[in-house]
């Protein structure tokens, strides 16, 4: 029998725990290296008085890529991992005192939006179709196939995608597509609000985005048992069941190549050889530092990098019925919000502000009996030297007027513990260059052409998986960058 050929996973967040579980069911000898002393990057956990906190994500769509890897792998998902479905995706408060709720069965929601804001029940349910159309057609391309092999690319159903696409996706901005199709603002910022699932700004990104609602309101919004840590720890054990080498506070320096040809990755001066290498680093990261290729890196930056975050997340001592798990408290000035993040790269003074509780499924489990594990994120621009800590007090004074103003509460005699990251933080825990949280934006009609591809054009057996490369950010999209990368290597080694 021959000897397993050997690939290297540089970081095992998610992509890379499924790039990683992937490529050892093809037969690879897979080890990863990882600079922390945990799996799952971005997608990760702590606990703090008796709080239990998700670090990163905290919504959870498309479980059906999670199941592809169990299948795949021949192993049941149900000792690893296991959830439910949410009925209500999310709740929405206005500073008029509306409240919306976002049901996931989509004639509810309709109505919900006919009642609260005298929207048209069937206008909101094709626009909903419309998104699943999209999906199905046009992002399921994008999805599944590298946009950069034109063989691949050639076997992908393209005629359909092209009959499914209307100019309105390419020429108007999400903003744009969404003041034409309803009549209440409310609704427009609701929907606008799903430019902010990949980084970008709805006023400037292309209409298609209008296919992100399908997610939501068309498939559902889900709980993972034991909080989203629990996807960091099923990929993670079943990795380890498939074999996959885990190699922990393991940094590696560079990636070695020789003539066009991948060799290995250099740690502590020793080389580890490998047939194959995916980085599941940031690109710009790797370019710079691990290929010592600044030009390449700096090319990169032609794309603008996607928001960053600032989180509190605060222990409440106190329980409240009139919250669900995820909560939006909508900013009075989007537009103006927007324009601060993308372009002045500050806070605006009335953020939109989401509150994450974890306890709300698994009360005093996430959180002590009678109290609440609040996530509390709004959206930041990118790093660029803001002085964060300055920022963060005026946020934090900005936030707690606006959760009492809306909730009339006084948050501030609540929290009970508190910590905080930023986008420096992010930046350090997970190299995530200026703190972005998707890569690059898509606040243009061809960012989606413009990502890095999951492969090297220059270097034979060296991929890219990860938010930061095709097909994008987020956690569905990382899972099928790592779907792609298995593909193009069993190709290439079949
Ligand atoms: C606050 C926050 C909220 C988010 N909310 C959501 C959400 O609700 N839903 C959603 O789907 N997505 C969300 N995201 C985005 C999502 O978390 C990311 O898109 C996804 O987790 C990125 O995974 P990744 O595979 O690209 O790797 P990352 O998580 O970026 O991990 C990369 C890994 O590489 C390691 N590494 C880097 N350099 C080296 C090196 N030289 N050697 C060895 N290891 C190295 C890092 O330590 C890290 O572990 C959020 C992100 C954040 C930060």
């Amino acid at each position: 029998m021959a000897k397993p050929q050997k690939a290297i996973v540089i970081g095992s967040g998610v992509a890379g725990l499924a790039c990683a579980i992937r490529l050892a069911v093809q037969g690879f000898e897979v080890t990863i290296y990882e600079k922390n002393n945990y799996p799952g990057g971005k997608l990760t956990h702590f606990e703090q008085d008796g709080y239990s906190f998700d670090a990163g994500p905290s919504l959870f769509t498309e479980p059906a890529n999670i199941e592809a890897l169990f299948a795949l792998a021949n192993e049941p998902i149900e000792p690893y991992f296991q959830y439910q479905t949410l009925p209500i995706s999310c709740k929405y408060f206005y500073e008029d005192g509306t409240e919306i709720n976002a049901y996931a069965n989509n004639a509810l929601f309709a109505q919900e939006l006919a009642t609260q804001l005298g929207e048209n029940a069937t206008t909101v349910q094709r626009y909903l179709q419309e998104a699943n159309e999209l999906y199905q057609h046009v992002a399921n391309i994008f999805l599944h196939y590298s946009l950069h092999e034109f063989q691949t690319l050639l076997q992908a159903p393209i005629a359909k995608a092209i009959a499914t696409v209307k100019p309105k996706h390419l020429f108007k901005t999400m903003h744009g597509l969404n003041e034409q199709c309803f009549t209440h603002p409310h609704t427009i910022q609701l929907f606008n609000r799903y430019a902010t699932y990949n980084g970008s700004n709805p006023y400037q990104a292309p209409g298609m985005l209008s296919l992100i609602a399908h997610l939501e309101h068309n498939i559902g919004s889900f709980y993972p048992k034991g909080g989203m840590i629990s996807i960091t720890n099923a990929l993670f054990r079943l990795a380890k069941k498939k074999g996959v080498c885990f190699k922990f506070n393991q940094k590696v320096d560079s990636i070695v190549h020789h003539n066009g040809h991948i060799q290995g990755a250099l740690l502590n001066n020793e080389l580890q050889e490998a047939a194959i290498v995916v980085s599941n680093m940031d690109v710009y990261y790797t370019y710079q530092h691990l290929l010592d290729n600044p030009i390449k890196a700096k090319k990169i930056l032609r794309q603008e990098r996607s928001s960053s975050a600032l989180i509190f997340y605060w222990g409440i001592n106190k329980v409240f019925p009139q919250l669900e798990l995820h909560n939006i408290f909508f900013s009075n000035h989007y537009k103006a919000e927007f324009d601060c993040l993308f372009k002045s790269k500050t806070l605006h003074p009335d953020p939109t502000v989401y509150v994450n509780i974890t306890a709300k499924c698994e009360p005093g489990i996430q959180a002590p009996t009678g109290k609440e594990n609040w996530f509390v994120m709004i959206n930041a621009p990118a790093n660029i030297g803001q002085d964060w800590s300055s920022l963060q007090q005026q946020a934090k004074q900005a936030i707690i007027t606006k959760l009492n103003r809306i909730l009339s509460i006084k948050l501030e005699d609540l929290i009970e513990t508190e910590s905080v990251l930023d986008p420096v933080t992010i930046d350090q825990k997970t190299a995530s260059y200026m703190g972005s949280l998707y890569g690059t934006s898509s606040n243009s009609a061809n960012a989606a052409f413009l990502r890095h591809p999951n492969f090297s054009k220059n270097i034979k057996g060296l991929y890219f998986a990860g938010g930061s490369v095709h097909p994008g950010g987020g956690i569905p999209l990382c899972l099928k960058s790592a779907e792609i990368v298995a593909n193009m290597v069993h190709k290439q080694f079949s």
